[in-house]
């Protein structure tokens, strides 16, 4: 009688590591899903732009191609806005029709 309590007692508790490392993994996913659909400053930082020689992706920050090692002007994130410098000065990237524009105002980043 005794025997059977303890080997009871055994099951219940591996019945509830299980439940644990279920629930344990089931809200992991769920962090990992909501954290990765966030919009923020975050992301921004490491959003993705084409290369120019190789047209794979590389951060928009970033002035080497992981890829093909093309060097090529990083883009820089100031005031909400991505920026690149030409020749002919700073220009904004405008997300909404995926032009660059030239700044009839405000400061360019320095
Ligand atoms: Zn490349």
């Amino acid at each position: 009688m005794n025997v059977v309590g303890v080997s009871h007692l055994w099951l219940l508790l591996i019945y509830v590591l299980i439940f644990v490392l279920i629930v344990g993994g089931a809200v992991a996913v769920v962090l990992l899903v909501v954290r990765s659909s966030r919009p923020g400053q975050s992301l921004k930082l490491v959003d993705r732009r084409e290369c120019p020689a190789c047209r794979e992706w590389m951060r928009r920050d970033a002035s080497l191609c992981p890829h093909c090692r093309t060097p090529s002007e990083p883009w820089t994130f100031h005031n909400g806005r991505w920026w690149v410098q030409r020749a002919d000065g700073w220009h904004y990237l405008d997300e909404r029709s995926g032009a660059w524009q030239r700044p009839e105002q405000g400061a360019p980043p320095r």
